[in-house]
C-alpha cells in the first residue's frame, strides 16, 4: 500500500458519489484520515467502503455551500484529526441545461452558492488551519465548462469559471505560506451528475457516441479525476499552484 498521505488529515466534499467518493477512497487508500462530507446520506456508504478496505474515514453530513456547515466540518477535522492538510472542495450541482433567457434568479443563486461560494468557504475556513501545518493543498473541482461555456447550463459555466478565478486569487493571497491552491477541470465523467446522459445513450443504443468529440473517443471515469486530485494534493505537485488543470482526454484542446 502506498503511504503518500500517511498521517494527513483531508476533507473531501461531495464524497457521497462520483468524483468525491472516488477521491475519498483514493486518499484513504494511501493512508489519509478522511472527513467524507456530503449533504446526502450516501456519504455513509463511502465511509463503509473505506473502512472495509482498512482505511480511516468519518462521515460529515452537511451543506458545502453553508458557512456554518463548512466551519463545522473544519472544526471536526481539527478536533478529531488534529488539523487539516488538504481540503478538496468538490461538491457541485449541474443546475440543468436551461437556456440563458429561461433561467431564474433562484437557479443562478443556488448553483453559484454551491459551486462557487462553497469553494470560497472551504478556502476561507480551511486555509488558516492548513497554514498552521506549515504546508498543504486546497483543490477545487471546476470543469471544462469553466474554460469555455457550452458544456453546461449558463449558471454552471459561470460558477466554474469563477472557481478558476478563485484559485488564482487564493494562490496569490496565500503567498509564502506553502499552501498551494489548484483547480481540476474534468471533461465528461460518468457520475451521478451525468447519469441521465449515459442512461439515455445506453437506452437508445448510442453509448459509443458519448466520447465521439473526445480525442480519447470515450468519457472519463471518476477515478481518473481522483488520481489528478491525489497528485495535486501530494508533494509531487510541489511547484504547481494557482492552476486550472484540464483532465478531459484532450476535449478542451481540440474544440
Ligand atoms: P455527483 O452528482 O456524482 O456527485 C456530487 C456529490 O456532491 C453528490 O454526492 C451530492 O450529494 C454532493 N453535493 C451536491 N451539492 C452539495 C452540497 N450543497 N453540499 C454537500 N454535498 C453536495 O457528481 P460528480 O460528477 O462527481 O461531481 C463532482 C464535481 O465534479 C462537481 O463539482 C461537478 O460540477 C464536477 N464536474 C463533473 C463533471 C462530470 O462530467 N461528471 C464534469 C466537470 C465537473
Amino acid at each position: 500500500m502506498s503511504t503518500r498521505f500517511s498521517g494527513k488529515s483531508i476533507i473531501v466534499t461531495g464524497a457521497g458519489s462520483g468524483i468525491g467518493r472516488a477521491s475519498a477512497i483514493g486518499f484513504a487508500a494511501e493512508g489519509a484520515q478522511v472527513i467524507a462530507a456530503d449533504r446526502s446520506d450516501a456519504v455513509h456508504e463511502t465511509v463503509r467502503r473505506i473502512e472495509a478496505a482498512g482505511g480511516t474515514a468519518r462521515a460529515f453530513q452537511g451543506d458545502a455551500g453553508s458557512e456554518a456547515d463548512v466551519a463545522a466540518m473544519v472544526k471536526v477535522a481539527c478536533e478529531l484529526q488534529g488539523g487539516i492538510d488538504v481540503f478538496y472542495a468538490n461538491a457541485g450541482i449541474s443546475g440543468g441545461l436551461t437556456g440563458l433567457f429561461d433561467c431564474t434568479v433562484e437557479l443562478w443563486e443556488e448553483v453559484l452558492r454551491i459551486n462557487l461560494i462553497g469553494p470560497f468557504l472551504a478556502i476561507k475556513h480551511a486555509a488558516p488551519k492548513i497554514v498552521e501545518r506549515g504546508k498543504g493543498a486546497i483543490i477545487c473541482t471546476a470543469s471544462v465548462a469553466g474554460l469555455r461555456s457550452g458544456a453546461g447550463g449558463p449558471p454552471y459555466s459561470a460558477s466554474k469559471a469563477g472557481v478558476i478565478s478563485l484559485v488564482q486569487t487564493a494562490a496569490q493571497q496565500l503567498s509564502g505560506s506553502n499552501v498551494r491552491v489548484n483547480a481540476i477541470c474534468p471533461g465528461l465523467i460518468e457520475t451521478g451528475m451525468t447519469r441521465p446522459v449515459y442512461d439515455h445513450a445506453r437506452e437508445v443504443g448510442k453509448i459509443d457516441r458519448i466520447g465521439r468529440l473526445n480525442p480519447m473517443r470515450r468519457g472519463g471515469e471518476p477515478e481518473e479525476i481522483a488520481r489528478a486530485a491525489l497528485f495535486l494534493a501530494s508533494d509531487e505537485a510541489s511547484y504547481i499552484n494557482g492552476q486550472a488543470i484540464a483532465v478531459d482526454g484532450g476535449l478542451s484542446s481540440s474544440h
